[in-house]
């Protein structure tokens, strides 16, 4: 893998597309928290994770999905024994400890979740534990950050507008051709040339609204593709494993996707 400055640092690889970093910076620094919106595979949690260890606090990631409940999130009771010990659950010990805590796809998780986050998203930054009979007020340090993919969303599952008021929020798109190729020669140390050609692919794959597919290309998707090809699997052959089979399971829009393959390798 190309040695970059972050790796020297033995920070996780991230490249900013905007300016992100500062944005982070600035929303930590005033205590908000942050709402990071964007398709799946656009770096949001490789940049949750970047600045994390940059700023050198811990961070504890909850992947929410339809069944995460406040109770998942605060905490719970358990019976061992004769014995019933009260367990905190990730928020409680992000704000326990000053963590920083990432909602990775926030709107999956149970309204009860929503409601549990409203005294720790304004300016009381007190976390209400009704269950244990506790208040904890959230040092400092804590931070919350959630994800959320609007395209995915649409129609579907939709973060509130109340609920979206509470964050500062930063749009992650695909980034340009030329930085995103920096991060798929990073993250692959596939042939610059080879890469090039990845991402132009990419490009055409995005801009045919008309194949109807439900999540576009992502930078994660070229990510695996690029190494599955730098360890020697040919070009076509691992973009139909890395992109076309991962996108659609419809024989006709795969067959599309296919085309647009060959024009490129
Ligand atoms: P998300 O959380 O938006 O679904 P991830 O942060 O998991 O996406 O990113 C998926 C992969 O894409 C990462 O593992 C990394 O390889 C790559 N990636 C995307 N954007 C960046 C970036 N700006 N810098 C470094 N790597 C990136």
């Amino acid at each position: 893998m190309p040695q970059n400055a972050d790796d020297a640092n033995g920070l996780p690889y991230y490249k900013p597309v905007g300016r992100e970093c500062e944005v982070f910076e600035h929303a930590y620094k005033n205590r908000l928290p942050l709402l990071l919106k964007g398709p799946t595979g656009s770096g949001k949690s490789r940049f949750v994770e970047y600045m994390s260890a940059k700023m050198k606090l811990p961070m504890i990631t909850v992947s929410c999905h339809d069944e995460t409940s406040a109770v998942d999130l605060l905490g719970r009771y358990l019976v061992k024994g004769s014995e019933t010990t009260w367990q905190d659950g990730p928020m409680t010990r992000a704000c326990r400890t000053g963590a920083v805590l990432y909602l990775d796809e926030i709107a999956e998780a149970r309204p009860d979740t929503i409601v549990a986050l409203h005294s720790l998203t304004d300016h009381r930054r007190i976390l209400y534990l009704d269950r244990h009979d506790e208040e904890i007020a959230a040092p400092p340090t804590f931070m919350l950050i959630a994800s959320f993919n609007p395209g995915y969303q649409k129609g579907w599952k939709e973060l509130k507008a109340s609920t979206r008021q509470r964050f500062v929020s930063i749009e992650f798109q695909y980034p340009s051709e030329a930085v995103e190729s920096e991060i798929v020669r990073a993250e692959s140390n596939l042939d610059l040339s080879q890469v090039k050609l990845l991402v132009q692919l990419a490009g055409r794959i995005r801009n045919l609204a008309e194949l109807g597919l439900a999540e576009t290309v992502s930078t994660r998707l070229l990510v695996s593709t690029a190494k599955l090809m730098a360890d020697g699997l040919p070009a076509r052959l691992a973009c139909d494993v890395g992109i076309v089979q991962p996108l659609t399971d419809d024989a006709e829009t795969g067959a599309a996707v296919r085309d647009v393959v060959a024009l490129v390798f």
